[in-house]
C-alpha cells in the first residue's frame, strides 16, 4: 500500500498531522463549541425556500462578489461598516487561510499566543508561513505589555489574536489589541469567532477599525449563529484588505447555495441568536458548578469552559464518553474543555463528572 512517505510531498508538510477533533455520534456532543440548539423551524423553512429559488439558476456561476451577503453582514456588524469592508468565505478558517495566502507565505511569519486555536499553526503550515508560538501571562490572560514585547522581539508579518481565546475562553482587552497594532508593522487579525457570547455591551475590536488599515476582525456564523454546517465565515477590514484577498480567492468560492442560505439566515439574525443568553447562562453555571466540584475553571467570554484540576484527562474523557458525553482533551496537562450545551446537556455533563473521582488537590 502507498504511504505518505512514498509520495513527493512538500518537505515542510512531512510529519505534520491534520486537524482531527474526534467526530462521534453521541447523545451529548460538547466538544467543538457548536451552538447545540437547533435553528428555529420557521427560519429553517425560509432558508429552504431561498435554497429552492437558488437551485433554479444553479446552471450559472454564483455572484463572485457575493454582494448581497456582504451587505447583509455589514448591516449585522453595524459600526458604520459597508459591503466594501466585508469579506467572506467557507468558514472563517478559509478566511484566515486567504489572509495567510495574501500576507504570509514562504519567508514570512505569523505570531500567536499559545495555547490558542489549533488551526493557526495548521493554516500557517499549509501556506508555508512560519508559526511563532508566543506565550501568555498567568491564567492564560494576555496583557498589552506581554503581547507588545513578543511583537517587538519577533517582528512578525502577521499576528493572530483570538478574542476570546480558544481553548481557554479568556477575553482579550482592547488595550492589548491596540498595543499589538502599535508595536507591529504587519497585519493584525483579531479572531472574534465567539464575540456574540461576550457580556452585553462589551466592546468589539470592530470599534478599533477606523484609522487602522492593517487591522482585520474575523467572525463566523458557525458558533453563536448556529450555522456551523453551512460553512460561512467573514471579516471586516479596510477595503484595501478585501482587494488583497481577491488576489488569492478562488473564483466563485462561495456557492450560490451557501450565499442563499446565509442571506436567508441573516434576515432572521435575532431568531438565530435567540439562544445566546441561555447559552451564556449555562456557561456561567459550568464555571460555578465545576468550581464547587473542586476543579479550576478559567473565566470565559465564550460558549465553552476550560478547567484544570483533572488528574488524568484521558481517563476522565473516556469515562464521560462511556456515558455518551463527548468533550475535548486539548492537550493541556490536567485540563479539559467543555462546550456549554442546552440545559439538559449541561446537566448530563455536570452530573456525570460529579460521579467521577474528585479532582487532584490544587
Ligand atoms: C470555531 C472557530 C472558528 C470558526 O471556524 P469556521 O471555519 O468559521 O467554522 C474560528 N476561530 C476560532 C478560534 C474558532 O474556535
Amino acid at each position: 500500500m502507498t504511504s505518505l512517505d512514498d509520495l513527493p510531498l512538500r518537505p515542510d508538510l512531512r510529519g505534520q498531522t491534520p486537524y482531527g477533533a474526534p467526530q462521534k455520534i453521541v447523545p451529548v456532543a460538547l466538544n467543538v463549541n457548536e451552538n447545540t440548539h437547533p435553528i428555529p423551524e420557521a427560519v429553517a423553512h425560509d432558508i429552504v425556500a431561498a435554497l429552492a429559488q437558488a437551485i433554479l439558476t444553479v446552471n450559472r456561476y454564483p455572484d463572485r462578489e457575493f454582494t448581497e451577503l456582504r451587505e447583509g453582514l455589514a448591516r449585522y456588524l453595524g459600526h458604520g461598516l459597508t459591503a466594501d469592508n466585508i469579506w467572506a468565505a467557507n468558514g472563517s478558517n478559509e478566511v484566515l487561510q486567504q489572509v495567510l495566502q495574501a500576507f504570509g507565505g514562504p519567508g514570512r511569519t505569523v505570531l500567536g499566543f499559545t495555547p490558542t486555536y489549533s488551526m493557526y499553526p495548521i493554516l500557517a503550515a499549509g501556506t508555508g508561513t512560519e508559526w511563532i508560538p508566543g506565550q501568555r501571562d498567568a491564567d492564560y490572560e494576555l496583557s498589552p505589555q506581554t503581547a507588545a514585547e513578543w511583537v517587538q522581539r519577533t517582528n512578525p508579518d502577521l499576528v493572530f489574536l483570538c478574542a476570546p481565546n480558544n481553548p481557554t475562553g479568556t477575553p482579550l482587552p482592547l488595550d492589548t489589541i491596540e498595543a499589538v497594532y502599535n508595536a507591529s508593522t504587519g497585519i493584525v487579525v483579531v479572531d472574534e469567532a465567539y464575540a456574540e457570547f461576550a457580556p452585553v455591551g462589551a466592546p468589539s475590536a470592530l470599534s478599533l477599525l477606523p484609522g487602522r488599515p492593517r487591522l482585520l476582525v474575523s467572525r463566523t456564523m458557525s458558533k453563536a449563529f448556529a450555522f456551523a454546517g453551512a460553512r460561512v465565515g467573514y471579516l471586516a477590514a479596510d477595503p484595501a484588505v478585501t482587494d488583497a484577498l481577491r488576489l488569492v480567492r478562488l473564483p466563485y468560492h462561495l456557492s450560490a447555495l451557501t450565499q442563499a442560505a446565509a442571506n436567508a439566515a441573516l434576515a432572521h439574525s435575532a431568531e438565530m441568536l435567540a439562544m445566546v443568553d441561555e447559552i451564556r447562562g449555562q456557561r456561567d453555571r459550568l464555571v460555578a458548578e465545576l468550581t464547587m466540584l473542586g476543579y479550576t475553571p478559567y473565566r470565559s467570554w465564550s460558549n465553552f469552559v476550560l478547567f484544570g484540576g483533572v488528574t488524568d484527562p484521558h481517563s476522565t474523557f473516556n469515562a464521560l464518553l462511556e456515558e455518551g458525553i463527548l468533550i475535548r482533551d486539548v492537550g493541556i496537562p490536567n485540563h479539559l474543555r467543555v462546550t456549554a450545551g442546552t440545559e439538559a446537556e449541561t446537566t448530563a455533563f455536570l452530573e456525570a463528572i460529579a460521579r467521577l473521582d474528585t479532582p487532584e488537590a490544587q
